[in-house]
């Protein structure tokens, strides 16, 4: 269930005149930023290493979508390959509806790459150079002293933006031709120019002015929140039957909960909200309001956790269920739909062949008179070594086949296109076609006959 927003508030990232209220985070540590931070830190470097990281000669992540070829920890899957990409996607989402139920918004916390960027690098970065939190919400209002310290701040975010996209574009293009695009001039070159530079300026104004929009009004998982959490999901919550009625005055406070109403939970979050309010769609469970609120804790002497993970029935003195139907449902549908992933690639043909009718007349005659017929065919290896595939006609009427490439050779990974030609009597066909079959194989255990209808004559059998 999502609390409604507080009253008056739309946003909580706009002011009530409609403008942008920037969100400076007061930083608070404790316990689970240090476990954040280690996260995170392991996960940029990972994120910056993958497109140089290579398992079989191949990158271990390449989406190659002009190809319609990507590639995942050694291995790629071809345009054809529509029903395991299908598999793995259907999986991936499972997967994510799973951990969601579970452990909520965990991804968007400690994991997604906005978070992990924007609170590990750049809002760090922000704080260095415009002199701590306090001292960026005072250039908020002193635009003549702020500008020197944000222009070297823009800079410094310039620069880590054309990192990051240039990262980014490496798992797309692959970090060889990447490198070609970097040193090649921009003049000679203008389309790979412009995607550096487009990519670059997104990745730029989403750290330096979207910010916390992109997980707010952008993403739409935080939108799915309320129809994958259950109530017994873990989620990042303030304890209210303890925290309330809040109030001020530790010490001489008689009736009162253990909350202080010290908003230190609020002036920490990332996005602007208070807890207290309940489960909103803007928290994205950083535990950065539960760092704030334990050092409050500790200095009037309370215990630990007013604000921490829990779930919504735990909070309401309910006992936990580890079986329910999602928690059910989902593992068996995960099974489901990965065991058949695994299947599929398990029984995947080691090569895609496909058979395609030459460009432009259906067929041509010779000098002599005879039918010939172009043929292409596109043999896609889906194996890790390279294969020479031998293309042989199987046709006892004597048709004759003319293949100036044979065996064809194609790398591993690779997908290439040959053109035959069969060369076949004029008298040989039937209502203006000819069945005949290809045979490849790769002398290697791939031997597969594909059929095939020659064109010729429209000119009925006796
Ligand atoms: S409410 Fe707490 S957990 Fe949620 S986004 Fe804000 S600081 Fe993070
Ligand atoms: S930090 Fe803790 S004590 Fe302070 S207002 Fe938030 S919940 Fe209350």
């Amino acid at each position: 269930m999502i609390a409604a927003p507080a009253a008056g508030r739309v946003l909580a990232t706009l002011n009530e005149d409609g403008s942008r209220r920037w969100i400076r985070p007061k930083p608070a540590t404790g316990k689970w930023l240090i476990r954040r931070r280690g996260v995170a830190y392991a996960l940029i470097v990972l994120f910056l290493a993958i497109p140089h990281l290579r398992i079989n000669g191949k990158p271990w992540i390449l989406l190659d979508l002009p190809h319609r070829e990507f590639t995942f920890f050694g291995t790629t899957f071809l345009p054809t390959d529509t029903l395991p990409l299908m598999l793995l996607f259907v999986s991936s989402l499972i997967g994510i509806f799973l951990l969601t139920a579970l452990f909520g918004r965990v991804w968007c916390g400690w994991a997604c790459p906005q978070t992990v960027w924007m609170e590990f690098i750049f809002r760090p970065i922000e704080r260095l150079v415009e002199g701590g939190w306090n001292a960026s919400r005072v250039l908020d209002r002193d635009h003549r002293h702020a500008a020197p310290r944000r222009l070297l701040k823009l800079a410094i975010y310039a620069v880590l933006a054309a990192i990051l996209g240039n990262t980014f574009l490496a798992y797309f293009v692959g970090t060889d031709a990447l490198r070609a695009w970097v040193v090649r001039s921009p003049v000679a070159h203008p389309t790979p120019f412009i995607v550096m530079a487009v990519t670059t300026l997104l990745v730029f104004l989403d750290f330096a002015w979207f910010r916390e929009q992109t997980c707010l009004v952008a993403c739409p998982y935080g939108r799915w929140q309320s129809a994958l959490l259950d109530r017994q999901s873990v989620i990042v919550a303030y304890d209210t039957r303890r925290g309330e009625p809040r109030g001020h005055g530790a010490g001489e406070r008689t009736g009162l909960g253990d909350c202080v109403d010290c908003r230190a939970c609020v002036l920490t979050c990332p996005t602007g909200i208070d807890i207290r309010d309940g489960l909103q769609m803007e928290c994205i469970h950083c535990t950065q309001c539960a760092d704030a609120c334990d050092d409050i804790m500790a200095k009037v002497g309370k215990p630990a956790g007013l604000i921490r993970y829990s779930s919504q029935a735990a909070l309401a003195g309910q006992p936990p269920r580890i079986l329910r139907p999602r928690t059910v449902l989902y593992p068996l549908a995960f099974t489901l739909a990965f065991g058949a992933f695994v299947l599929t690639l398990a029984l995947r043909s080691p090569a895609d062949v496909t058979l395609l009718g030459g460009l432009g007349a259906p067929f041509t005659r010779d000098p002599g008179g005879q039918v010939v017929n172009q043929v292409r065919i596109k043999v896609a290896n889906r194996t890790r070594d390279d294969h020479a595939y031998t293309v042989a006609l199987l046709d006892e009427a004597g048709a004759r086949l003319i293949a100036p490439e044979n065996p064809v050779r194609v790398g591993a990974g690779r997908t290439i296109t040959t053109t035959v030609f069969v060369v076949e009597a004029a008298d040989r066909f039937t209502a203006g076609e000819r069945r005949v079959q290809f045979r490849l194989s790769d002398g290697a255990g791939f031997s597969r006959v594909y059929p095939w209808r020659l064109r010729g004559p429209d000119r009925v059998a006796p």
